[in-house]
């Protein structure tokens, strides 16, 4: 075995459930994940060589073949292509001599297309390696390209300072954070941290419960669960091991709220983890990190590190010395489905990200086979302000099925996109209001897998469970947008991230993607309207998972509220043909075959 492979193998103990991190760092050292060392790998991993390909072809950003020095990946979303998308890619591919999807010959550039990095208030945006640039413009795209060609690393080239990876400067060098309001629960910046989690360790597991259940807090993640239900039924499930894990894989298009509280308010989602950890029962942490979220690694690592060493986290910690309770960060490797809880379970344990069938649910057999409790970033972060201040405090704010504020990401045709807090109520208008959207037709609410709503129709309706359900990802589209066009580039998103295991997901998306098109091209008629609302029902209603059960929606949803988009491009055939047939088409390979037998019989 080779020395290297033995290095990063005893890192990780060989430990099966390492994989992801294992085949992260097999692929820093050789810039992509050799066939030659998955014998060695799956020797001492109990696998075989085809197990650990199996995993790694899973995710898009795990190479199986040299795929350049620098792996530059261009963020292709919506708001990308609204914002300049188009002439970087060009100027990507002028100034490397590498088309997209290619390697070059000599090995330096490979240029790849990536869904959301969580980059959507200041795009177009791309990682090099594990490095972000932003507000990029083709000038910008040959500055960087000279300085590497020069050999000039692409972390030298985003911060000419030299500032050390793991301080708020580098991050903050890289990625503005663009928390335009702040409200009363998140980016207070002054917690005392010993004095909340000391208070939490002096009450009874089951009084922090009761404390956050009557809070009123639901999960922030998207399916809004009661927080401390969840944690309820966690305490309850009998064993002696136990998992809280931090989802930290936002990947909705449009979503990068939790980037900002990564980097503003770490410390709140640590200490909120810690708490969870104290109510059910455990003492072991996980965060899985989005790999897009790379250039946080270090940051967050050093602030592990300080509530280590003020006694925070580890062994003995707060005022208990009888409660141990650790965090390691799990980094993704570029699969939205990991955002789904099983699915992000499964890649934890170093397998592909296929969501698992429900029941046992995570709370019952999670992580490893055991009780684990699964939020998200914003989740933690409330929990922490919520156990300073009290369930009443709380619970006063927002609405009756929905208490407190929540996060929004806004992005698309306003003048102010970034971080905004509001409390849960707020109308839609008054969003547009505070954000600087004019003449604003739609809005995307919850990315791709939510709703896209009329301006004109649903102005007054409220952000809250109770109506306008929100994830916190609020896109906005202009009078001048085509929203056909944004439901295609959707509905192809969801071609790529399905994971495939079942075929109404796998199949029915693409199907629908293809109607679409034909809708675009002026091909469709009645017909294949009704067939993409009974067909997105059948998608909905059989898919294992919230990818499929939410995938038709752009189409759904557009339909609903905007159905002048699809009517106007609607042909009235009369003939027997279905308009989307094409004759001629249909006809070329028969003709050519004509043709063929007519020559050879010359
Ligand atoms: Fe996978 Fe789609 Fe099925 Fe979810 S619904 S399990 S993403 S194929």
């Amino acid at each position: 075995m080779s020395k290297d492979i033995r290095t990063i193998l005893e890192r990780y103990r060989s430990d099966r459930a390492r994989l992801m991190d294992i085949l992260w760092d097999v692929q820093h050292l050789y810039g992509h994940i050799p066939d030659e060392v998955l014998p060695q790998l799956a020797a001492e991993l109990n696998l075989s060589p085809l197990d650990i390909r199996e995993t790694a072809s899973f995710y898009h950003l795990f190479h199986d073949k040299p795929s350049g020095k620098h792996r530059i990946y261009l963020c292709n979303s919506v708001i990308a292509k609204m914002n300049g998308y188009q002439a970087v890619h060009d100027a990507l591919e002028r100034e490397t001599g590498v088309r997209f999807g290619e390697t070059d010959p000599n090995g330096m550039f490979g240029l790849f297309e990536t869904p959301c990095i969580g980059l959507s208030d200041q795009e177009p945006a791309m990682l090099i390696d594990k490095v972000v640039f932003t507000r990029l413009r083709p000038g910008k795209i040959a500055d960087i390209i000279a300085q590497l060609k020069q050999g000039r690393s692409p972390a030298e080239i985003a911060n000419p300072a030299g500032l050390p990876s793991d301080d708020i400067a580098y991050v903050d060098a890289l990625v503005e954070s663009n928390v335009r309001t702040k409200g009363p629960v998140f980016f207070r910046g002054r917690t005392d941290f010993k004095a909340v989690l000391d208070h939490c360790l002096t009450l009874r597991p089951e009084q922090v419960i009761d404390e956050i259940i009557e809070s009123k807090l639901r999960g922030r993640g998207g399916a809004g669960f009661t927080t401390g239900l969840k944690w309820q039924l966690c305490r309850r499930a009998l064993s002696d091991t136990k998992y809280v894990i931090c989802n930290a894989d936002e990947g909705e298009p449009g979503t990068f709220k939790d980037r900002a509280l990564l980097t503003r308010s770490p410390k709140e989602v640590f200490i909120g983890m810690a708490i969870a950890a104290h109510a059910i029962g455990c003492r072991h942490g996980i965060v899985y990190l989005r790999a897009e979220y790379f250039y946080l690694k270090d940051y967050l690592e050093r602030q592990l590190q300080q509530l280590r060493d003020d006694g925070l986290l580890g062994r003995a910690i707060g005022v208990r010395r009888d409660f141990d309770f650790d965090i390691r960060i799990q980094m993704g490797a570029g699969a939205y489905i990991c955002g789904d809880e099983s699915a992000l379970i499964e890649s934890c344990e170093g397998k592909r990200g296929t969501p698992r069938v429900k029941p046992p649910f995570p709370v019952q057999q999670g992580y490893l086979g055991k009780p684990t409790c699964v939020n998200n970033v914003e989740t933690f972060a409330a929990v922490s302000r919520i156990m300073e201040e009290g369930a009443d405090w709380f619970s006063a704010m927002g609405t009756p099925d929905s208490a407190g504020t929540r996060l929004l990401s806004v992005a698309g045709d306003c003048s102010k996109p970034g971080i905004y807090e509001v409390e849960w109520g707020v109308t839609l208008n008054e969003v547009l209001a505070m954000v600087g959207a004019k003449e604003a037709r739609a809005v995307q609410i919850s990315g791709p897998s939510g709703e896209c709503v009329s301006v004109e129709k649903d102005g007054e309706r409220r952000l809250a469970y109770e109506d306008l359900s929100c994830n916190g990802a609020f896109t906005i589209f202009n009078r001048n947008r085509d929203l056909l066009d944004i439901v295609k580039d959707y509905m192809q998103f969801f071609v790529d991230e399905s994971c495939g295991i079942c075929v109404p997901c796998r199949a029915g998306n693409v199907d629908l993607h293809r109607k679409v098109e034909w809708v675009i091209a002026g091909k469709a008629c009645q017909k294949d309207l009704d067939d993409m609302v009974s067909w997105g029902a059948l998608v909905r209603k059989t898919s294992r998972c919230g990818l499929g059960a939410t995938s038709p929606k752009p189409i759904l949803t557009t339909l609903e509220k905007f159905p002048e988009i699809y009517q106007d491009k609607l042909v009235r055939h009369e003939g027997p043909l279905l308009p989307s047939f094409d004759l001629d088409t249909a006809l070329g390979g028969h003709e050519k075959a004509l043709k063929e037998l007519e020559e050879a019989k010359k």
